[in-house]
């Protein structure tokens, strides 16, 4: 019996997950199909279900189902449980465990492919969903200074916040973690003081509303900055060429989504994930655009 992984979200057009998953999976000669399930709200419920039959491995999910999958397992593990957001599950005889390999794939990347040292640096994450918690949990648990959370919903950041606030407490530390909104004027000055900038919204992203935007203008970025994009698709986003424009270094989510996508893999399957193949599928997935 051919197994199955499927890719939980909407839109789903511009992942590639299935493309470098599927290769990795190929290099095993595993029998295991990865698909693309995009879905609805209404059916996110049955769609999660369906994952306890004995041909399903498990599941990604992804946009906007990270924290709305939760209610649906039957166990997460302390670190998914702790940031509240899951981007992986795995079934095991019927029951549905959750993940979260974000939070791991976001701080390897930072670390080897940005060459970036969190401990002590004060950053800003943009965006307040699934994977502005995995980023932000990430870099608690990193030792970062302080933390400012800027969302469009501003009551959705504020709700992070909270949280973040309850965790830095339970470690007796003292970082400061604010919540402030998209269009306000003290954004200007704190990006000023701060080193690392996340954008964890899907701002710039393909086949979206908004995939010509940019959560930044130019005037609000200095140089010393570094400029983690989470979107991957395309390869060079607004952000980015943002970032260039005033000269600051700059990082797209092409590591992350490997990195996440390869921890994935190795819950699944108990194998080493390929990471070269992965990569290089992932690259040939997808555009380039702009540079
Ligand atoms: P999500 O839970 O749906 O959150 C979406 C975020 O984008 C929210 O903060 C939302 O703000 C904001 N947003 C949506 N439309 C907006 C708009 N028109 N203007 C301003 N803000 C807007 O999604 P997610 O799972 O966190 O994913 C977010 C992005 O990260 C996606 O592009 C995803 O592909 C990327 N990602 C990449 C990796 C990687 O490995 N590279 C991993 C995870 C996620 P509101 O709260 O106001 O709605």
């Amino acid at each position: 019996m051919t197994q199955i992984i499927s890719l939980i979200g909407y839109p789903l057009k511009h992942s590639v997950s299935p493309h470098f998953q599927q290769a990795a999976l190929d290099h095993y000669s595993l029998d295991v199909h990865y698909e693309a399930r995009e879905t609805e709200a209404e059916t996110l419920a049955s769609v999660v279900n369906e994952l306890r039959q004995p041909q399903y491995l498990g599941a990604n999910v992804t946009i906007p189902y990270k924290e709305a999958v939760l209610p649906l397992l039957d166990e997460t593990d302390d670190l998914a449980g702790l940031v509240s957001a899951v981007n992986t599950i795995v079934n095991r005889e019927g029951r549905l465990i959750g993940f979260n390999t974000d939070t791991y794939g976001f701080i390897r990347a930072l670390r080897e492919d940005a060459e970036f040292e969190p401990k002590n640096m004060r950053a800003i994450v943009l965006g307040a969903g699934g994977a502005a918690r995995a980023v932000s949990f990430a870099l608690l648990r990193e030792g970062i200074r302080s933390l400012v959370i800027v969302n469009r919903t501003l009551s959705r950041a504020e709700k992070l916040v909270c949280s973040l606030r309850e965790y830095v407490l339970a470690r007796g530390s003292s970082v400061d973690v604010v919540a402030l909104p998209r269009d306000g004027s003290k954004l200007g000055n704190v990006i000023k003081d701060c080193h690392l900038i996340v954008n964890c919204t899907v701002l710039g992203m393909k086949h979206s509303a908004c995939e010509r935007e940019s959560p930044l203008p130019a005037h609000l970025i200095h140089k010393d900055v570094l400029v983690y994009d989470l979107v991957y698709n395309p390869l060079w986003t607004p952000l980015l060429s943002v970032a260039k424009e005033v000269g600051a270094k700059a990082i797209n989510g092409l590591p992350m989504l490997v990195y996440q996508g390869a921890a994935s893999f190795e819950l699944w399957t108990g194998r080493e994930a390929p990471i070269d193949i992965m990569l290089s599928a992932a690259k040939q997935a997808l555009p380039a655009g702009g540079d």
